[in-house]
């Protein structure tokens, strides 16, 4: 019997896939791979190539530039062969890179490198004969392009006629640079095609690519593509004649008409160029357009000349990439999670990746719907996205990888903690373990209970409330006021000093107010700003158990799921028993004296407010109303009558105006300091 090897497979599986996804990408202009993702697979099936060099084939996605154009354009081979660049993806391989390089040109003593923005566009190629377009192609697959002279044309970044002032006998020159779509207009462009049912660009690159290759020019022109110059060849002529560098080039390229991108770099050294990436790496963020890494060049023109080509690359120039947001891995296992409302949420426990600059093992498969939606399964090679804070999440699968004997993933009937039926109420994505003795849910409500928004009890961690449910020590969040030192003690690793501290902790908590204490008793719905909204008109818990449904509802800012939800929490016997025992434990369901009081001749009477930005927590509509039931009033813009503006992110001419009149800012949390002292 004849064994295949993994590596063989592996080889294989990379190829079909890398192909497959330049099918897409050129031919269909329907992407089904983000470029990130295609690098990554690249880059490990030319790794094991390098390792096992028997299993290089002609046909491998490693052994051609690009792929074929599509047929209904004219193609026309290119006067230069457009290269792509070779990749770096961290400081430590653009080292690599200028060792190679160095070890070609071993009397180059200094150096100076030209630092330009990789913007995510799509690369074309424009020919001027005696300082008029002619023609402008597509990079194709570096040799034969495609003739897209009509659409270039509608690009008006790109001068029609050249200013020859001075170079009036250049016959002939070719620029090259990036046409792309602002991400303003790429917006646009998904929402008019949303509105048409039409598919949706995935990136502002695969936009720009599909619209050059449009049939229809008017089409083209509505688009606004743009486009920034970086290369100039002058075929035929001693480029040094004109410019000697890749610096003057770009000048050049700048005084004939053409938009050069500000924002490059002359740097005289390696560590220059690694801080001029690490600028950009934030900095980009707040560009109008996308970019995806800085293209490094030799500035000197006779360098480049004496450096030459590899097979592919440009030994002068490498693409130093920034790490991608979307990786690829396999699924080991899926986890199913019990959190604190009994949800059941299907976790992917994967083979640990890159991502952005952590790595990352697991991703959350939010619930059932999603899983059948996605059709994840163990085995599966799956796309991980991260996308700034937001917990890692598979994007989908990739199913040409499936091995053969996976099975379709199944929520459990059960619950995983506590063995008991869970339920899925029609209408509902969300399974639920609705054992309220269940160890999962009350180990949840007690770590809800003790965060940071709630009781805030310091000390009383995830591991502590585990070890405490998992012993029997507790059962309720009211048992917490139960325990003494000595009980602590009889804890894994607890020694007297920290118990007391705990037990002093957990004291202390007795003191916080009411509407933390509501906040803290987890009532679906109930955030902490909808817990002070509901306590700042009911300053009791006899109050709000006697409040009507609808009563709650005209609270403003509380809706009818929110309403409900406190109204049902409130009719549950088991739920007034524990609000009985926190009671006698001494916790406050009553808001305190001057509170009360001073509700009545609210504090922030006579106070003008505007607020701004966006908040960390409230939205500026409950900010707005909370400012108000305590008296104060909400203005929409800041004047010399304005008393404090309110600011959160992205502040823009609001803030500028009140700093210009001295105005006092309070940033949420001030802002909520005062609403509650
Ligand atoms: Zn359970």
């Amino acid at each position: 019997m004849i064994q295949i090897q993994p590596e063989v497979k592996r080889v294989e599986e990379l190829r079909q896939l890398l192909q497959q996804a330049s099918y897409a990408y050129y031919v269909l202009d329907a992407p089904i791979m983000e470029d990130a993702v295609y690098d990554q697979l690249y880059r490990e099936l030319q790794q094991m190539e390098t390792q096992y060099p028997e299993l290089i084939a002609p046909d491998s996605p490693t052994q051609r530039v690009g792929e074929r154009p599509a047929t209904q354009f004219t193609s026309v081979r290119h006067n230069i062969p457009l290269y792509s660049l070779e990749n770096a993806f961290n400081v430590d391989e653009l080292r690599v890179w200028e060792q190679r390089w160095r070890r070609q040109a071993p009397t180059v003593a200094s150096v100076e490198y030209v630092c330009e923005l990789k913007i995510d566009g799509s690369a074309i190629a424009l020919t001027y004969q005696n300082g008029i377009l002619v023609r402008g192609a597509t990079r194709g697959d570096g040799v034969m392009g495609e003739d897209i002279t009509q659409n270039v044309r509608t690009i008006r970044s790109i001068p029609l006629r050249l200013n020859l002032a001075g170079l009036e006998n250049l016959e002939k020159i070719e620029v090259r640079g990036e046409a792309f779509l602002p991400l303003e207009v790429f917006k646009q462009i998904n929402e008019e095609r949303q509105k048409a049912g039409e598919q949706l660009f995935a990136n502002p690159r695969n936009a720009a690519a599909g619209t050059l290759r449009q049939l229809d020019s008017r089409i083209v022109a509505r688009r606004r593509l743009d486009f920034f110059a970086y290369t100039l060849h002058i075929p035929g002529m001693d480029d040094a004649s004109i410019s000697n560098t890749q610096w003057e080039a770009l000048e050049l390229l700048q005084k004939m008409g053409f938009r050069v991108n500000p924002n490059h770099k002359l740097c005289g050294s390696l560590p220059e160029v690694a801080e001029y990436y690490k600028y950009w790496d934030t900095e980009r963020l707040n560009l109008p357009y996308m970019t995806d890494g800085v293209v490094v060049k030799l500035n000197l023109f006779k360098l480049q000349e004496q450096l030459g080509f590899t097979q592919k690359f440009p030994r002068w120039a490498v693409a130093l990439k920034y790490p991608a947001e979307e990786a690829p891995t396999r699924v080991e296992n899926i986890a199913v999670n019990v959190g604190r409302t009994g949800a059941l949420t299907p976790l992917a426990e994967m083979r640990p990746v890159q991502l952005a600059g952590t790595t990352v093992s697991r991703a959350t498969l939010h619930n059932s719907d999603r899983i059948a939606q996605l059709d994840i399964r163990i085995g599966d090679t799956v796309i991980v996205r991260k996308a700034g804070e937001i917990i890692p999440e598979v994007v989908r699968v990739l199913q040409e990888l499936r091995p053969s004997d996976t099975e379709p993933f199944v929520m459990p009937t059960h619950c995983p903690v506590c063995g008991q039926l869970v339920v899925r109420e029609s209408g509902e994505a969300v399974t639920r373990c609705v054992n309220a003795s269940c160890a999962a849910i009350l180990k949840g409500s007690i770590e809800h209970w003790v965060s940071r928004d709630a009781l805030d009890i310091k000390g009383v961690g995830e591991k502590l409330v585990h070890q405490l449910v998992d012993k029997g020590s507790v059962h309720s969040v009211a048992d917490l006021y139960e325990l003494t030192k000595e009980k602590l003690c009889e804890l894994e690793r607890m020694g007297e000093k920290s118990a007391q501290k705990l037990v002093d902790a957990i004291a202390q908590s007795k003191n916080q107010p009411w509407s933390r204490v509501l906040y803290g008793l987890g009532i679906r719905h109930v955030g902490s700003v909808n817990a002070q909204l509901l306590t700042q008109k009911y300053f009791t818990v006899e109050q709000l158990t006697a409040a009507k449904q609808s009563d709650i509802e005209g609270i403003y800012g509380i809706g009818a799921e929110i309403a409900q939800s406190v109204y049902q929490w409130f009719r549950i016997d088991a739920n007034q028993t524990l609000i009985e025992r926190l009671r006698v434990a001494g916790l406050q369901f009553a808001a305190a004296e001057e509170t009360t009081i001073s509700d009545g001749n609210q504090k922030l009477a006579g106070k003008t407010f505007v607020v701004t930005g966006t908040l960390p927590t409230l939205k500026r509509d409950e900010a707005k109303a909370l400012i108000q039931k305590a008296g104060g009033k909400v203005t929409d813009s800041v004047s010399k009558k304005t008393d404090y503006l309110v600011v959160g992110e992205d502040a823009g001419s609001k803030l500028e105006k009140a700093q210009a009149l001295g105005i006092i800012q309070l940033n949420e949390a001030q802002l909520l300091e005062i609403l509650e002292s």
